[in-house]
């Protein structure tokens, strides 16, 4: 799996379409202080469905939507549409190439299409799922994040170690197959109940 583009239309200060394209190898994105380079990591993270305002450093999500600058009034839609290589199936669709897409317009509508298909919100998540993208994954590390790690409490370090080397889902799922048991067990019990009330 391979990110191969990422395209920008009326997303924060992309008043204009603009398309990224990444070619194989590392990529490196410069620029001047406030030229937009955040504001490209902030729409892969929304295009994989972010739902927090404050993350993208806004008040409301319609923040993301260009506000107009000197020379240009402000847009009603803020689109970003990210294209994924998957020709080793690393994403669990059928597809070898995946195209996701969020819109969001002023009137507070908003819409998602995997490969111009309209979808859910879970659909997409459903998507990154174990995969180590997603909004939840520290694939995409910001730099106030960096901080809060190294000035987290041992614990919380704990949990992101944990998370990146993938034992936190099993502890989620050893967590729900306990509660299950327990369940169970009640169940039990009660059947017993029953059967020397019966009996
Ligand atoms: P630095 O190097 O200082 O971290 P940067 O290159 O990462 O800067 P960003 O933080 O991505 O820059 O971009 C900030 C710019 O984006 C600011 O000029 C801000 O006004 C502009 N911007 C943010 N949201 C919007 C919006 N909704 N409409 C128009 N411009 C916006």
């Amino acid at each position: 799996m391979r990110l191969i583009s990422l395209e920008l239309n009326g997303f924060k200060s992309f008043a204009q379409k603009t398309k990224i394209e990444f070619m194989p190898g590392m990529t490196g994105i410069v620029g001047p202080n406030g030229s937009g380079k955040s504001n490209i990591i902030e729409a892969i993270r929304w295009v994989m469905g972010e739902q927090s305002a404050k993350d993208l450093r806004g008040n409301k999500m319609a923040d993301v939507i260009f506000a107009g600058s000197d020379t240009r009034k402000p847009l009603n839609r803020a689109e970003v549409a990210i294209t994924f290589d998957n020709q080793d199936h690393y994403l669990n669709s059928d597809y070898s190439e995946i195209k996701i897409t969020r819109k969001l317009y002023r009137t507070g509508e908003s819409q998602y299409l995997i490969n111009g298909q309209e979808c859910r919100l879970k659909d997409v998540l459903d998507l990154f799922m174990d995969s180590g993208l997603g909004r939840e994954s520290f694939s995409i590390i910001s730099q106030g994040r960096v901080e809060a790690i190294f000035n987290g409490k041992p614990t919380d370090r704990r949990a992101v170690i944990e998370e990146v080397a993938g034992v936190a889902k099993y502890k989620k799922n050893k967590t729900t197959a306990e509660k299950r048991l327990a369940d169970t067990t009640d169940n039990l019990h009660r059947v017993g109940d029953i059967i020397s009330e019966l009996e």
